[in-house]
């Protein structure tokens, strides 16, 4: 026996032996033979002799050792799951469904607040659920229990006025004649899992709040671009117009330099302007491009003879090639295809110091009515290193400052085009090398014209186009001179208008507003009527309706109306053809611009002088 047990049971039995009466009721730990530990299970009784002088004991020593062993596990292992019930917070619970009786576990209890092994019924645990989750709860218990299905509800309880989140889960054990018996399952304290779930939705709603709120303000940022563009154009409009008024009178040879420096500062700020209202429209998704038939050689003939000066000028070579299998007669925006290549041979120009410049188109594919064409404009110039390559295509990006000081520009014109050839179904792309020159290519999506159309158009040859009507026209013309009235309230830009249609050859009347548009028009039967859109008294729109209107005063309700604003977004012109005008011109008008326009639509007008027309600026 070990040493510490035999003085415990010394003391005991040194009890025993005073109170004589007494059984025996031990547990002895002691040495077996073997060596190791049994523990013995010992009871006995007195045995007394005739005076009642106690003799000896009668009794059995058992083994236990195996038995307390395996109590002990059992115990260890319902420690180990009431501690991983508490780290999970989940506890178990049985119903008994006779008597309603419930039975938790450990962590059932301290879940709901509770005394641990106090009894709880079903009706205690209804009362714990919240009152405004009590009905929910419960039919989703009542489901289960008819259909005999596990059942799955959150919901929340109130303990000790606390509101807390618990998930249930359960199932219902049947006995062999498939009655229910019991109801067995899991509660489990989900709290802090609905409070991260709620912060998530929370956190997502004020995300899409904050998305709406940023596209509200890009569509702001837009408006204020298309509002700046607007204002700048009028006063553009004067400057422009009163420099190539001014070229044109007798000047000094240095009041000409003057004077040429103001026109071409103005023609630059005009670009910029235009860069600056096509990005905000691309950027705000309100540019939509045109599908109409075009010559593919045509568009690349034209800006081959646009920059075949400035490359002669810099001593480059300008070549382009269209390989033979790319198909030129296309459906399309041409302005905005003639817009992506002029941009990116304008750059190619722009850096490079000698060498050539070749522009290229090639067919990539040619399917179903579709062919999409990449065009490739490669230099000799200074190259781009390959660490800035990525950031060229975003808004205001230059490759350093110092080239921007060297070679001006804004840093729209590659993002333009990125959105550009994208909106054409495309990409956008560049190879190049530091010091020996770049390739610039973009690809776009066009359908093919039918051949039916094709054909069509062969046979009406000579009058469809631009060119043709001025020919047409020009042969029709009579001897009188057209009388036109200009609306216009801004005092600079009614005299450049002036002088323009006077250059041109025609008389011209002007008026401030609409109202007085409308009067003079009832007096005179003038040819055309040239509108400004924004006026004080009665805007252009107004006006026209008032022409338009056979009820009103005027002498002809169908005289040719061209709106002449400075409003240059697509949506502009078509609520000025909405409004019953026939056509538009945008400002700062250009004198070729606009006898094209008047040309058109004064088909018996008087001679007109300037006949090379340049269509299709911005
Ligand atoms: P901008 O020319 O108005 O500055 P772009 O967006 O057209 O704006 O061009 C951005 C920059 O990309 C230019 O400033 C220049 O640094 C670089 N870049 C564009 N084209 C070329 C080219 N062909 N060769 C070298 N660098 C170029």
């Amino acid at each position: 026996m070990p040493h510490d047990e035999v003085t415990r049971i010394g003391t005991i039995f040194g009890e025993i032996i005073q109170n004589k009466s007494r059984m025996i009721n031990l547990e002895i730990w002691n040495i077996h033979k073997n060596g190791s530990l049994v523990l013995l299970s010992t009871s006995g009784v007195p045995i007394l002799d005739a005076d009642g002088n106690l003799t000896g004991y009668r009794g059995v020593d058992k083994d236990i050792t195996v038995m307390r062993k395996a109590q002990g596990d059992l115990v260890r292992s319902e420690e180990t799951l009431n501690r991983a019930q508490a780290v999970a917070k989940i506890g178990n619970w049985s119903l008994d469904i006779a008597t309603g009786k419930l039975e938790w576990s450990k962590e059932s209890y301290r879940l709901f607040g509770r005394e641990e092994g106090t009894p709880v019924t079903q009706a205690d645990f209804v009362a714990y659920t919240h009152p405004d989750d009590r009905e929910m709860a419960i039919s989703a218990w009542e489901y289960a229990m008819n259909t005999r299905t596990p059942f799955f509800v959150d919901h929340r309880i109130v303990v000790e006025e606390e509101i807390l989140w618990v998930r249930e889960q359960g199932y219902v054990e049947l006995d062999t004649e498939g009655k229910p018996l019991f109801w067995l399952g899991t509660v489990q304290d989900i709290t802090h899992l609905k409070e991260t779930e709620l912060l998530l939705q929370e956190t997502n709603q004020q995300l899409t709040i904050k998305s709406i709120a940023a596209d509200e303000a890009n569509r702001a940022k837009s408006e204020f671009l298309a509002n700046m563009s607007h204002e700048i154009r009028t006063p553009m409009n004067g400057v422009i117009g009163m420099s190539s008024i001014l070229l044109e009178s007798g000047l000094s040879p240095e009041q000409r330099e003057y004077a040429e420096i103001v026109s071409r500062s103005g023609e630059s700020l005009l670009v910029l302007i235009n860069d600056i209202l096509d990005f905000s429209k691309i950027e705000s998704g309100k540019l939509e491009l045109e599908q109409i038939d075009f010559n593919l050689q045509q568009i690349l003939d034209d800006i081959n003879r646009l920059l075949a000066y400035r490359a002669h000028d810099a001593g480059l070579m300008l070549t382009y090639a269209i390989d033979p299998e790319v198909p030129v007669l296309l459906k399309g925006d041409p302005g905005r295809l003639r817009q992506v290549v002029t941009n990116l041979v304008g750059n190619a120009l722009k850096f490079t110091q000698r060498g050539s410049v070749t522009v290229s188109a090639a067919l990539v594919s040619d399917q179903g009515g579709v062919a999409i064409v990449k065009f490739s404009i490669v230099d000799t110039g200074i190259g781009i290193p390959a660490s800035r390559v990525s950031a060229l295509f975003t808004p205001f990006t230059q490759v350093d400052a110092s080239t921007t000081r060297k070679y001006g520009g804004t840093g729209l014109g590659l993002a333009i085009s990125k959105q550009l050839a994208e909106l054409m179904g495309g990409e956008i792309g560049i190879v190049s090398e530091e010091g020996s020159g770049s390739t610039f290519w973009f690809t776009a999506r066009f359908e093919k014209q039918s051949p039916k159309a094709i054909e069509s158009k062969h046979d009406n040859r000579g009058t469809t186009s631009a060119q043709d009507t001025i020919l047409t026209t020009a042969t029709k013309r009579e001897a009188h001179t057209a009388h036109i009235l200009l609306a216009e309230d801004n005092h600079i830009n009614q005299k450049v208008a002036l002088h323009m249609l006077k250059t041109i050859g025609l008389t011209v009347d002007a008026v401030a507003d609409g109202q007085q548009a409308i009067e003079a028009l009832t007096k005179v039967k003038y040819d055309l009527v040239l509108m400004d859109c924004m006026m004080p008294v009665m805007n252009g729109y107004d006006a026209t309706a008032r022409i338009r209107d056979l009820n009103s005063e005027v002498l002809n309700h169908h005289i040719p109306i061209i709106a002449m604003t400075a409003n240059a977004m697509k949506e502009d012109r078509d609520k000025c053809i909405e409004a019953g005008m026939d056509d538009y011109v945008s400002k700062p008008v250009k004198k070729d611009q606009l006898a094209l326009v008047l040309e058109k639509w004064l088909t018996s007008a008087a001679p007109i002088e300037n006949k090379t027309v340049e269509a299709g600026s911005y």
